[in-house]
């Protein structure tokens, strides 16, 4: 069975890091520029065929006393209620993904055991609480894709383009986007609302899901909704 590391984690380095810089007697540290990447001020989206998908927004990841603390989440509370305002008024889909683990998940070889179902932890937090319209999607593994009906939701939806935030950078969000792009969907990144352990981390992501993904990035205020077409009679009534 495999150790436990919950009582000697460290954010800035995982366990099997630390243990084979130890053991070559020597930690990598080099400093690098991030290569350029267009921010725009504003990106339109159809609500008709956009969700807004958060990902990961759970105690365990934002709050203070979670066993895998992002630091950095709790302050992108704010902006994540604003595109959930949005989303909420303009009619776009909104889907939750939920960290879900039992015992025995593979996934705690890697991390501190997190996001036990049915624990405090595994909770969404209550600022950005799913609504009764929206989905709340299951997944064990970081992609929401993997092992779960999404894509066969987006695709009943009609939805083309898909707004992603929450937590981590590199983690569930860039995984999603990844997956999400390579099925062809658009992608777009409110880069306020989401957080990462470090800045290399969510630099990273980011000019990934641009440079590779052609992903656009905005922020939270800059995702606007045009006026939806689809669904509307001839008449425009
Ligand atoms: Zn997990």
């Amino acid at each position: 069975m495999a150790e436990s590391r919950a009582g000697n984690y460290d954010p800035r380095v995982r366990g099997d890091d630390l243990r084979q810089a130890q053991a070559v007697r020597e930690l990598w540290l080099m400093k690098i520029e991030v290569p350029q990447y267009a921010i725009q001020d504003e990106v339109w989206v159809d609500p008709a065929k956009t969700a807004l998908v958060v990902v990961d927004m759970q105690n365990d990841f934002v709050k203070r006393g979670g066993s895998l603390l992002v630091p950095d989440a709790e302050a992108t509370v704010p902006a994540i209620g604003r595109l959930l305002k949005l989303a909420r008024l303009n009619g776009i889909r909104v889907v939750y993904s939920q960290d879900t683990h039992r015992r025995g998940d593979p996934e705690w070889d890697i991390w501190p055991e997190h996001c036990r179902e049915g624990s405090w932890g595994w909770e969404i937090v209550d600022e950005v609480a799913p609504g009764v319209e929206d989905t709340v999607l299951r997944k064990a593994r970081f992609d929401v894709f993997y092992g779960t009906p999404f894509d066969h939701l987006l695709r009943l939806w009609g939805v083309s383009t898909l707004v992603i935030c929450g937590t981590v950078a590199n983690i569930g969000v860039l995984c999603t986007a990844a997956s999400a792009a390579l099925r062809r969907y658009s992608v777009v990144l409110p880069r306020d609302a989401i957080s990462a352990l470090e800045p290399f981390d969510f630099e990273a992501s980011m000019r990934q899901t641009v440079f590779v993904f052609a992903g656009r990035l905005t922020t939270a205020a800059g995702v606007r909704c045009s006026e939806s077409v689809s669904g509307l009679p001839e008449s425009g009534m």
